[in-house]
């Protein structure tokens, strides 16, 4: 039995993330999705909005759950016992940032080994920081995203401008 991590902040989870995990599930006997709950980054959602909002969104994979973390994640790996983190690769811009944390991460801890997968083409250019801004201005993002996600990012948005 195979377990795989699928860290990340998915600050909202999008269709780019969903066929990461799809396509990893499809290949690990356990896929947990690992949302990291303090990125360094300027966050939308909370972490009990992103886990819910990505449990909503694998709901149809049955070897597939969904979890929160803090602190390193080869770390979470080991606690839960996967041996593998799985990231995506957008384009080959992605390339350089995956291939450092996967040797930072494979110093800290040599067991844990880091798969790669590639994203469908149409979703090649989809980052949550991306839609969030087209969002943000009025833009319509409906296509990369699941409902409820979109509605969620609409709710937020409608929040912030009050
Ligand atoms: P992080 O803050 O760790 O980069 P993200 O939520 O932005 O977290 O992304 C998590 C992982 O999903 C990363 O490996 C990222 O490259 C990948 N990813 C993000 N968007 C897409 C997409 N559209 N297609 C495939 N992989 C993606």
């Amino acid at each position: 039995m195979t377990k795989a991590l699928y860290p990340g902040s998915f600050d909202p989870i999008t269709n780019g993330h969903i066929d990461i995990a799809s396509r990893a599930a499809a290949v690990f006997d356990e896929l947990v999705l690992g949302v990291y709950a303090t990125p360094a980054k300027n966050l939308m959602f909370t972490t009990d909005e992103r886990v819910e909002m990505a449990k909503e969104a694998l709901a149809h994979l049955p070897n597939v759950t969904v979890t929160t973390y803090t602190g390193l994640t080869v770390h979470a790996a080991q606690k839960m016992g996967a041996a593998v983190l799985v990231r995506g690769l957008r384009a080959i811009t992605d390339f350089q940032a995956e291939f450092e944390l996967g040797l930072m991460n494979r110093l800290l801890t040599p067991n844990v080994e880091t798969v790669c997968l590639m994203t469908e083409r149409r979703y090649s250019f989809v980052s949550s920081s991306l839609l969030k801004e087209a969002c943000a201005l009025g833009g319509d993002i409906s296509e990369l995203v699941p409902r409820h996600v979109h509605e969620a990012l609409q709710e937020k948005l409608r929040l912030r401008v009050k």
